[in-house]
């Protein structure tokens, strides 16, 4: 059998740290996307005067503020070293994956499962932050 490694992400092992630099302006970027589209989603509140809300700009809103939501804690990932990581299985989300969306914070498997219970949580499992806490576990003060 012929190896094609060419086909593997020559990037995919050992230079992970690049990629979280890559991922990082990434979601600064979409961060600050989001940061302005709330403000203008805001300000648009602001201009009815009575502090309502249609339908539309409610949706945008809570959409925005979920995505800002996904991107703070995929930044706060970077931040601890565990970016990359599926918060539910633990395993390595693939990079193809998170090139297409770098706050994706569950593996392909996880996010089906996630999507077929339909609850936006897997099970009831806090699954946030459960990887970074048992890889951080080794070496952070308690
Ligand atoms: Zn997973």
């Amino acid at each position: 059998m012929t190896q094609v490694s060419q086909a593997v992400a020559p990037d995919g092992r050992d230079s992970r740290g690049n990629w979280d630099d890559v991922f990082q302006a990434e979601l600064e970027q979409q961060r600050q996307f989001r940061v302005e589209q709330l403000a203008d989603l805001t300000s648009d509140r602001l201009a009815v005067g009575d502090g309502s809300l249609d339908e539309v700009t409610s949706a945008l809103l809570t959409a925005a503020a979920a995505a800002l939501h996904d991107i703070d804690a995929a930044l706060e990932r970077i931040k601890s070293g565990c970016f990359g990581l599926c918060q539910h299985c633990g395993q390595v989300i693939a990079l193809e994956r998170l090139r297409a969306l770098p706050m994706a914070s569950l593996c392909m498997d996880c996010q089906y499962a996630n999507e077929a219970t339909g609850s936006g949580t897997l099970g009831g499992v806090p699954a946030e932050y459960l990887t970074c806490e048992a890889k951080r576990g080794a070496g952070h003060h308690r």
